[in-house]
């Protein structure tokens, strides 16, 4: 029986779609699959909107039954074994290889073996907190899995963190430098980060990260 070739990848990995320009050039660009491997040879990406941005502004007004060439997965910006306590730090469409590891991690207890997991995820404003509903559930799930959303633009109505999520590492480490961290989203943000743990005594191999830009 001939079947369906598997699409196979591994959480945080990213692919590489393309598409035509007006202009009759090509143009490429990388997403990281934001939903977790499974049977089912589906994927799902996880976008915004760019200001001026080809890429971004195609993708988003796709209509259903679109076709679009990618290649991949490819990257390894994924989990590194032995699994140890672990921060993930995101803002915007950075969360995506996060909500593919933790998905991934929280479903078999086996793969987190109760290690404990932060999500620190800074937005701008509530309205852009993608996938809230879902990591409030996953947290409630899970005790080992803590979510942490902050704002940089909290309406007064918000009652959780707020300010950048470089802000808030230092009450989540508690001093310690035997943790993992995995960091993604645009290059500022991860600098900060980077320096921070850095200049906390972390080992610069315990810091992985992915930038977009
Ligand atoms: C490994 C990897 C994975 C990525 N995964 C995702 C993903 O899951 N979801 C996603 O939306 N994007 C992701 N990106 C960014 C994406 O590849 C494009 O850069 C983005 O969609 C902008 O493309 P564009 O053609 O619209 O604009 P461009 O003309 O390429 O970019 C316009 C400007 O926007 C900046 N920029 C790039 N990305 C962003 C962003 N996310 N927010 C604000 N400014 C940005 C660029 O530095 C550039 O200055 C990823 C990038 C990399 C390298």
């Amino acid at each position: 029986m001939v079947g369906i070739p598997r699409f196979g990848f591994v959480a945080g990995q990213w692919l590489s779609l393309k598409a035509n320009k007006p202009d009759g050039g090509e143009i490429t660009r990388a997403y990281s699959i934001a939903s977790p491997p499974g049977d089912d040879n589906r994927f799902a990406l996880c976008l915004n909107r760019v200001q001026d941005g080809f890429m971004s502004n195609f993708l988003c007004d796709m209509k259903e039954d679109t076709e679009i060439r990618c290649q991949g997965p490819f990257g390894d910006f994924i989990l590194r074994p032995p699994l140890r306590d672990t921060l993930f730090i995101a803002t915007g469409t950075g969360i995506a290889p996060f909500r593919s590891m933790l998905h991934w991690l929280l479903a078999d207890p086996s793969r987190h073996e109760g290690r404990q997991l932060w999500l620190l995820f800074g937005s701008r404003y509530e309205k852009d907190i993608y996938y809230h509903d879902e990591f409030l559930r996953l947290a409630q799930a899970h005790s080992n899995f803590h979510y942490h959303p902050t704002l940089s633009r909290g309406g007064p109505e918000w009652t959780g963190l707020r300010g950048y999520v470089q802000e808030h590492v230092l009450e989540i480490v508690q001093g310690r430098t035997d943790l993992h961290a995995y960091i993604c989203g645009l290059d500022k943000m991860i600098k900060a980060n980077r320096d921070l743990l850095k200049g906390l005594g972390w080992d610069r191999k315990a810091i992985r990260y992915e930038k977009y830009d």
